[in-house]
């Protein structure tokens, strides 16, 4: 049969008869009401969108996870090193951003997550501030003044570029112990992650922050008393499990605490939510960027896996919760990493560019109601745009 007769009439009969079967294998339970792009900070240029009609397939819920340094060849090395497999194949709705910072194509994590968390475009170096190093309020602090639950997972310390940026306000990303400090500012109701020295052996001044975060109902725990498996957090208190005195372990060296975090991080959030009006957390994979800062590939292999486990455990409570947008994205690529020619499913030769971060597009993925609006190529400090207005932060 001629080509063209045969698709129309396949056409035809999808008309009267019904089109295939959508694929089984995806979480998505309706096709999204509406399909606008992203709109955020689109250049001059770009036509006119009409705010999308938000009402029916708004979140209640928002889970923002970040593998630092995660580009296109992390995943899909991660993928075929997985039995070419990732929970990230099971999001419906796949986007990219544009990750550069406001003096460099090339972001650091702390420019990129600041536009992540607060919807500008900054300094590298920057946490939580404008170019101008004045604090910018973030999708935390909105939320918490929204009186809204909200955590941070971090597989490195909790004062780290991207964890920071999100509580902290702080014109230098290295400036730990005022980071720390920061803590004490906003009332985060969970957070968990390494760098316990900048809360309780301090340099800089004679506070205990284990010891205030105590005093003002935080229930701190940390890696030497308890294990991540035995920790019982109560939901009548804010919670701090410190995982590492100064930066956790590699996967590969024993460091396991991201995937059960992940498990326990949206029950524990959800059932302090007692107003019922959401919440807010951000969950780190760190050290993918690690392993391409070593020029390591079977290192951003395993911390990529971890993280797509950790992905799993999210989709979980999302699939089953149904109010939950999950939103998955990079900072940035790091290492300019590439899959050789040789490379063999489960075998990967990996090479790279530089020891530093790239400025690739970087990926996106979206599950859940609002899903839809993270589709098309926007810039990174969209993300912030649409969290705040799928949360009615306005
Ligand atoms: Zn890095």
């Amino acid at each position: 049969m001629d080509k063209k007769v045969s698709l129309l009439i396949f056409c035809f009969s999808c008309l009267f008869i019904g089109c295939p079967p959508a694929p089984t294998d995806t979480l998505e339970t309706a096709p999204p009401a509406t399909t606008a792009p992203v709109t955020g900070t689109a250049p001059a240029t770009a036509p006119e969108i009409p705010a999308p009609d938000n009402r029916q397939r708004r979140p209640k819920n928002i889970i923002l996870m970040i593998g630092d340094g995660m580009g296109i060849s992390q995943i899909t090395a991660g993928m075929y090193s997985n039995g070419n497999r990732l929970n990230l194949e099971r999001f419906p709705v796949i986007g990219l951003h544009k990750s550069y910072s406001s003096d460099n194509l090339v972001t650091d994590s702390a420019a990129g997550a600041t536009a992540f968390s607060a919807g500008v475009k900054t300094y590298n170096g920057a946490i939580g501030v404008s170019r101008d190093t004045l604090p910018v309020v973030t999708i935390l602090e909105l939320a918490e003044a929204a009186g809204l639950p909200t955590g941070l997972v971090s597989t490195s310390s909790i004062v780290h570029a991207t964890p920071a940026s999100f509580i902290a306000h702080n014109r230098y990303r290295k400036n730990y112990e005022e980071i720390a400090a920061d803590f004490l500012k906003t009332e985060v109701d969970l957070f968990i992650g390494g760098g316990a020295r900048y809360f309780n052996r301090r340099e800089s001044d004679t506070r205990n922050l284990v010891r205030e975060l105590q005093a003002r109902n935080y229930l701190v725990e940390n890696f030497v008393e308890k294990d991540i498996q035995e920790i019982r957090p109560d939901v009548s208190k804010n919670y701090a499990y410190l995982t590492a005195d100064s930066e956790p372990l590699p996967f590969a060296q024993g460091r396991d605490y991201l995937v059960p975090a992940a498990a326990m991080a949206p029950g524990f959030l959800d059932r302090r939510d007692t107003k019922n009006r959401g919440f807010f957390l951000m969950i780190e994979g760190s050290q993918i960027d690690w392993g391409g800062h070593a020029n390591n590939s079977d290192y951003i292999i395993s911390e990529m896996i971890e993280f797509d486990n950790a992905i799993g455990e999210v989709l979980r409570f999302a699939a089953a919760d149904g109010e939950t947008l999950v939103i998955i994205t990079a900072d940035h690529e790091t290492g300019g990493y590439a899959i050789q020619s040789g490379s063999k499913m489960g075998e990967i030769d990996g090479a790279f560019t530089s020891d530093y971060h790239t400025a690739d597009l970087i990926p996106v993925f979206a599950y859940g109601p609002g899903a839809e609006h993270f589709s098309g190529i926007f810039e990174n400090t969209a993300i912030f745009d649409q969290m705040k207005k799928l949360f009615a932060f306005d």
